[in-house]
C-alpha cells in the first residue's frame, strides 16, 4: 500500500461509488480514476469514471423524487438543511483534514471553508420559513395578485476543486430549499470531498433521489448534464471556457455562471501600506492563489511604489510553503501537475513580456506541486501576465499615477469579479465604489473575504447569476398568480 512521505501514513485506496436513487452505485462504465493528494502525489481514493449512462439514472432518480420534494413544505425541507449544518459542524475538523488532503490548502483555510458551507446551509434553512413571493394590486375590481416561488424541477450542480465543500454547498443549499432535484458533479481533482458531503446529507435524512452524485470527467458527465434535455437548470463554478462551452451547448436551460477573473488592489499613496501588504499578501497567495477572488494584479501609486515593493517582497520571500497539515505551513501546494506547468509557463511569459522578476518564478525539487509565491513588477496592464488568469501563487506590480488611471487600469480586464482599494480618502473610496466594473468591491481589505448573506457573482466574463445569499432566484422562477372573485370574465387591459 502507498506511504504518505510526509508522516509515513499508510494511505488506504478505498473504491468510492456514485449516489443514485438512494443507493451507493458503480458506474456502467466499470472504470475508476484516482484522486491525488496534491502535496505527496499519493492517490487518496478511487472513483467512479462514470459516463451518460450514468447521468441518465441520476435524472431518472430525480425526477422521481421531485414531486415528494417538492410538495414538502419548505419549512419541512429546512429541518433538514439544519441537520446538515449540524453534522457539518460536528465534522469540522476531519473535513478541513480530508481538504486539505485532497485539495492541498492549508488547514485554516480548510476549515474556512467547511465554515462557509455550515453558514450557507445555515443561512439558507432560515430560507425554509421564509422564501417570500409578493402581493401586489390588481387593475381590475375583485381580483387578487401575488407571486409564489416555485422549484424550476431537475438542476444540475457542476463544481470545481478549489472549494470543494463550500462551493457545492453554496449551490446544494438553495436548490434543496427552493424544493428542486439535483444532479451533483464534483470536479474530478476533489471528488472524495464531495462524497464526504453527500454521506451527510444522508445522514441527514435527505430523501432517496432528492441529490444524486456522479463522478466522473467534465466530458462524460458535465457534458451530458449540459445537453441533457430533462435537466432545466445549471448551476456552474469553474473556468471561463468551459462557461463558454456551456453557454453554447446547454440550449434554453435557466444557467448561473460563476467563471475566472484577474482581480486587483489598488493601493493610493495615502493608504495605510501595513493594513495593505497584508491584504496584498492574502489576497496573492493565500490558496496558493488558486481562488476565483485572488489578488493578481497590484495596482500601486507612483509615490509609494518603489517603498510598498520593498515591503511585499521581504515577506513573500519568507512565505513557508509546504504541506497543508504542517502548522508552519502558509502556502500549500497547487492542485495538480498541469497547474504546476501554468505556473512556470506564465513566468517565461512574463519574462519575455519585459517584466521583472522580483521573486519566486520556480517550484521545489522533490514530490507535490509546489511554487514559490512569486512577484513581477514592470508590469504592462495589457501584457498577457496582467490580464490572464493564472490561478496560481503569482502577481503582478503596476505603477500609476492618480485615481483615474487607477481606475482604468482595474477596469481594463475582460473579467469583473473582486476589486478592492486601499485609501483614507473618502472621494477616492466612493470613486471605486461607484467605478470599478466588479461584481464586489472591498475598501480597506483584500480581494477575498466573501460572507454568504452577501450577493457573490461577476460582471462581463465572468459570468452572470448571483451565487450565496442571493441565489434563491436562480433556483426558482417567481409564478404569477392571479386570483379573481368577481365571478364573471374580466378581462385586463381595458378590454370589454
Ligand atoms: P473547470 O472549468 O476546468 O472545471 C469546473 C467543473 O466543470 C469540473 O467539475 C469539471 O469536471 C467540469 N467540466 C470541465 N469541462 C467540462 C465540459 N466540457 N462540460 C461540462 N463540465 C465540464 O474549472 P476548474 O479548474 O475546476 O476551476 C478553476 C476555475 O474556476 C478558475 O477559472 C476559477 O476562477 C473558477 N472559479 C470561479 C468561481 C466564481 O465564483 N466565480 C469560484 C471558484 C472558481
Amino acid at each position: 500500500m502507498p506511504v504518505n512521505i510526509y508522516n509515513k501514513e499508510v494511505v488506504k485506496i478505498e473504491t468510492y461509488k456514485n449516489y443514485i436513487d438512494g443507493k451507493w452505485t458503480s458506474s456502467q462504465t466499470r472504470k475508476t480514476f484516482f484522486s491525488l493528494n496534491p502535496a505527496t502525489e499519493q492517490p487518496i481514493g478511487n472513483f467512479q469514471d462514470s459516463d451518460e449512462n450514468d447521468v441518465e439514472a441520476a435524472v431518472l432518480a430525480a425526477e422521481k423524487s421531485f414531486p415528494l420534494w417538492r410538495d414538502t413544505p419548505a419549512p419541512k425541507r429546512a429541518e433538514i438543511l439544519f441537520k446538515i449544518r449540524d453534522l457539518l459542524k460536528e465534522e469540522k475538523d476531519r473535513l478541513a483534514k480530508l481538504e486539505v488532503k485532497e485539495m492541498g490548502k492549508v488547514y485554516k483555510e480548510a476549515a474556512g471553508d467547511v465554515q462557509e458551507a455550515i453558514d450557507i446551509f445555515e443561512y439558507m434553512a432560515g430560507e425554509g420559513r421564509r422564501l417570500f413571493g409578493r402581493t401586489t394590486p390588481s387593475e381590475l375590481r375583485n381580483k387578487f395578485n401575488a407571486t409564489i416561488r416555485t422549484p424550476i424541477g431537475v438542476v444540475g450542480l457542476i463544481t470545481p476543486w478549489n472549494f470543494p465543500i463550500a462551493i457545492p454547498s453554496w449551490k446544494l443549499a438553495p436548490a434543496l430549499i427552493c424544493g428542486n432535484t439535483m444532479i451533483f458533479k464534483p470536479s474530478s481533482d476533489t471528488p472524495l470531498c464531495g462524497i464526504e458531503l453527500m454521506k451527510i446529507m444522508i445522514k441527514a435524512d435527505l430523501p432517496k433521489g432528492v441529490v444524486n452524485l456522479v463522478t466522473g470527467s467534465g466530458k462524460k458527465v458535465g457534458t451530458p448534464m449540459i445537453r441533457h434535455p430533462r435537466i432545466h437548470g445549471l448551476s456552474f463554478t469553474g473556468s471561463r471556457d468551459t462557461g463558454k462551452f456551456i453557454r453554447e451547448n446547454a440550449g434554453l436551460k435557466k444557467v448561473n455562471l460563476e467563471l475566472g477573473s484577474k482581480n486587483a488592489i489598488i493601493i493610493m499613496e495615502d493608504a495605510n501600506l501595513n493594513l495593505a501588504l497584508e491584504g496584498v499578501l492574502w489576497g496573492a497567495f493565500g490558496t496558493t492563489g488558486q481562488r476565483c477572488t485572488a489578488a493578481s494584479r497590484i495596482i500601486v501609486h507612483e509615490k509609494v511604489f518603489n517603498k510598498f515593493e520593498k515591503m511585499l517582497v521581504n515577506v513573500a520571500k519568507k512565505l513557508r510553503v509546504g504541506y497543508g497539515l504542517n502548522k508552519s505551513t502558509d502556502i500549500g501546494p497547487l492542485i495538480n501537475k498541469a497547474a504546476l506547468q501554468k505556473s512556470y509557463l506564465y513566468t517565461d511569459i512574463g519574462k519575455k513580456e519585459g517584466a521583472k522578476l522580483l521573486c519566486g518564478g520556480k517550484g521545489i525539487k522533490g514530490k507535490g506541486f509546489f511554487f514559490k509565491p512569486t512577484i513581477f513588477t514592470n508590469v504592462n496592464p495589457l501584457s498577457r501576465l496582467a490580464q490572464e488568469e493564472i490561478f496560481g501563487p503569482i502577481t503582478v506590480l503596476i505603477k500609476i499615477k492618480n485615481i483615474d488611471e487607477a481606475i482604468k487600469v482595474c477596469n481594463g480586464i475582460k473579467y469583473g469579479l473582486s476589486s478592492a482599494i486601499y485609501t483614507e480618502n473618502m472621494k477616492y473610496a466612493f470613486r471605486a465604489i461607484n467605478e470599478l466594473e466588479f461584481g464586489i468591491t472591498y475598501v480597506n481589505s483584500s480581494t477575498i473575504g466573501a460572507e454568504v448573506h452577501l450577493p457573490f457573482g461577476g460582471t462581463k466574463d465572468t459570468g452572470w447569476g448571483k451565487e450565496a445569499g442571493w441565489s434563491l432566484d436562480e433556483f426558482s422562477e417567481e409564478k404569477a398568480i392571479y386570483i379573481d372573485f368577481s365571478g364573471r370574465l374580466q378581462k385586463a387591459q381595458g378590454i370589454n
